[in-house]
């Protein structure tokens, strides 16, 4: 794979924090699998990782399904 960004072909995958939401509901991913471009830093998320977030975002949030943990954050909306 290339970056989008800087062409860069080398890669290295980390876990990155990582916060999926919509609306006024939020889940913290503290451990998210990406693909970190080694040259500009550009984070790529892997497809099966965003789909397992986004189901258990659901099961949470619909089902009342137990989050493994909760935290508390800051939260900053940058309103354009
Ligand atoms: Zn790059």
């Amino acid at each position: 794979m290339k970056c989008y960004y800087c062409s860069n072909e080398q890669f290295e995958t980390r876990a990155v924090k990582y916060i999926y939401s919509r609306g006024k509901n939020r889940l913290f991913v503290p451990d998210m699998p990406a693909d970190v471009c080694l040259h500009c830093g550009m984070i790529y998320y892997h497809g099966p990782a965003l789909l397992k977030v986004e189901a258990r975002f659901k099961a949470i949030y619909q089902e009342n399904a137990e989050p493994d943990r909760y935290t508390q954050m800051p939260i900053m909306d940058y309103a354009l």
